[in-house]
């Protein structure tokens, strides 16, 4: 009987230790209900696997009660990072209020603010076990470094404030809002989401880095999806690699006087394109207000706001 307990302390010890361990044992709670999964039935219209087998998530093809059920057992934390440099501080209200009602609901939270106008953050009442920190950081007057530099903050504060501390995080861009619910379906080691812009196009078509000089270069016959630079996740310690990556070959890019097309989203494709993702969200994980709906999306659940770039980027 001793024993026993020991082992039962040993092994919840050993999972806050070590959060990785949360993502490949999944225990169901006795006495759920949910409806009779099914092999043969489901949805026809689109993919929901990748050809190494990870999991394209699409609207009917998960269980949002099972999985809410599996990641509460677990007392899983998510962080969310999110910058509002300059004058896209005007997004943050919308950003903040919809997450709040769509993002990880019941779950415990802790969104990062990263702005140069802390004073004008501006007051959301959160939920239970939800809060935000607000960080400082420099003001720039060019937007594409603004975007930029957002690889080596995200390193940073895993380091200085996640890392062994927080299970999963996501970051996204703050010019969006929530429309439906983006939860426990879209955990996973690393974690991507296909752009809306061009997942019907052949991948030569797509807006990769180019230059083969460039770090971040992917070849005409090369790469999977494009994916969106404005939405990725995953498990801490993965998110981790992916910044410190990314962030290095920025910036050896940098010295060598190259700027990669889309900056650190055109290093995180050639990221993902080496390092695949275990999990991938379709577009209905962030779509933009401008496009009509494809009759395959059934939910938008986050979606770039329509934006007048002159207005309010500094350059
Ligand atoms: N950003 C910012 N201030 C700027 C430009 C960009 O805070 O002046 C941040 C913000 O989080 C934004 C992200 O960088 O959502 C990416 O830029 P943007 O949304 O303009 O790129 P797009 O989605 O239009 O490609
Ligand atoms: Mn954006």
């Amino acid at each position: 009987m001793k024993i026993r307990r020991c082992l039962v302390f040993f092994s919840l010890y050993r999972c806050d230790e070590n959060p990785a361990v949360y993502d490949l044992h999944l225990v169901s709670p006795d006495g759920m209900t949910y409806s009779q999964p099914s092999i043969v039935n489901g949805r026809t219209d689109v993919v929901s696997v990748t050809p190494w087998l990870a999991p394209v998530v699409w609207e009917g093809t998960f269980s949002a009660t099972l999985l809410d059920g599996i990641y509460q057992r677990q007392n899983i934390s998510v962080a969310a990072t999110v910058f509002a440099v300059g004058k896209y501080i005007m997004f943050l209200k919308d950003f903040l209020e919809t997450a709040e009602q769509h993002f990880f609901v019941g779950f415990r939270v802790h969104i990062y603010v990263f702005t140069d106008r802390p004073n004008e953050v501006p007051e959301v009442k959160m939920g239970a076990g939800r809060e935000v920190t607000v960080q400082s950081v420099p003001s720039s007057n060019r937007w594409q470094e603004i975007s930029a530099r957002r690889m080596e903050l995200i390193q940073k504060l895993i380091e200085e404030r996640l890392i062994n501390k927080v299970n999963y995080i996501f970051c996204l861009d703050v010019d969006s809002k929530f429309h439906g619910r983006w939860g426990a379906e879209s955990l996973g080691g690393l974690v991507s989401v296909i752009h809306p812009g061009y997942y019907k196009d052949d991948r030569s078509k797509f807006p990769y880095e180019r230059r083969p000089t460039s770090r971040a270069f992917v070849a005409p016959a090369d790469g999977d999806f494009y994916y969106c630079g404005g939405a990725f996740g995953g498990l801490v310690q993965e998110v981790h690699l992916l910044a410190k990556t990314c962030r290095k070959n920025f910036e050896d890019d940098a010295k060598d006087g190259i700027e990669a097309a889309w900056q650190e989203e055109s290093h995180l494709n050639r990221y993902m394109w080496i390092n695949k993702p275990s999990k991938v969200l379709s577009p209905e994980y962030l779509w933009q207000d401008f496009k009509p709906k494809e009759p395959e999306i059934k939910i938008i659940r986050f979606s770039g706001v329509i934006k007048n770039y002159a207005a309010i980027r500094p350059n």
